[in-house]
């Protein structure tokens, strides 16, 4: 079996002259919490948005597992047609910081809609499913309600259950909880630290400083679309190696 989830190497991307990833390598290995920090404009929603297909790359390569989305040609990135990118989308899930669900939609059915209308899954055996979901992430009693309805913290509850039934191996956020206010921001945290705990793989994007050093097993600081530092969370965020990692913590903390 292989060990690695998701394998980005030397990824470059552009903007017209601004170049917003400048030769960015990460792996992501199975069960690997990696939280991804750094100061706005650096690049990391790119990077997100470059592996998870909303952005192609113009250099460097992208696997899942051993499933070659995008290789290096040397003149660029060649990504793979047919099957492949649908293949790829089915292995991971992402959560963005405006929950983006459909407004119109119940809870019950922003989180079954893909997996009946898309995998074709039973009604019954998705509603079981997402019933589970919706326990694990404290909705009990929210089924019905619409996501107006709701606070911000348990939007974004609902948007990571929707994300799970479709059983990714790989969940990718994006500043999760940056819309949050502090209350709502830790409901949400405590949740994606249980998926910790469950061994879940996830790269997470976020200004949650605490968090990202008791969740993560891998520190990423990127400023200016490189990777400056990495390493284990206490490495990094309590003693990082490089002068900007501590210009940032000490601006953010
Ligand atoms: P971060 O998430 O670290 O704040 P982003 O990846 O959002 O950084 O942005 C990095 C840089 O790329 C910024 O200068 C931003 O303006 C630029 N950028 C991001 N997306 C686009 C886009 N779709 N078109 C043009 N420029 C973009
Ligand atoms: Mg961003």
């Amino acid at each position: 079996m292989i060990n690695s989830v998701m394998n980005i190497s030397n990824a470059r991307k552009a903007f017209g002259g601004n170049e917003v990833l400048k030769d960015i390598s990460l792996e992501v290995k199975r069960g690997e919490v990696v939280a991804i920090i750094g100061p706005s404009g650096g690049g990391k929603s790119t990077l997100l948005r470059c592996a998870t297909l909303l952005e192609t790359l113009d250099g460097g390569s992208l696997l899942f597992g051993d499933l070659a989305v995008a290789t290096d040609a040397g003149s660029g990135a060649v990504y793979a047609k047919g099957d492949v990118p649908r293949q790829a989308r089915s292995r991971f899930g992402l959560v963005f910081q405006n929950y983006n669900l459909f407004p119109h939609y119940t809870v019950m059915k922003n989180i079954t809609d893909a997996p009946i209308r898309v995998l074709k899954r039973p009604r019954e055996q998705a509603e079981a499913r997402a019933h589970e979901l919706i326990a694990q992430m404290g909705l009990v009693g929210n089924e019905n309600k619409v996501p107006c309805e709701l606070s911000g913290g348990q939007q974004q509850r609902v948007s990571i259950a929707r994300a799970l039934v479709l059983d990714p191996e790989i969940l990718f956020f994006d500043e999760p909880t940056s819309a949050l206010d502090p209350e709502l921001t830790a409901e949400v945290l405590r949740v994606i630290k249980d998926l910790a705990a469950q061994n879940m793989t996830m790269v997470i994007v976020t200004h949650a400083m605490q968090f990202a050093r008791d969740v993560a097993d891998r520190v990423v600081f990127m400023d200016g679309g490189r990777i400056v530092e990495e390493g284990p969370a206490e490495q990094v965020i309590d003693h990082p190696r490089e002068q900007r990692t501590r210009e940032f913590l000490s601006r953010i903390e």
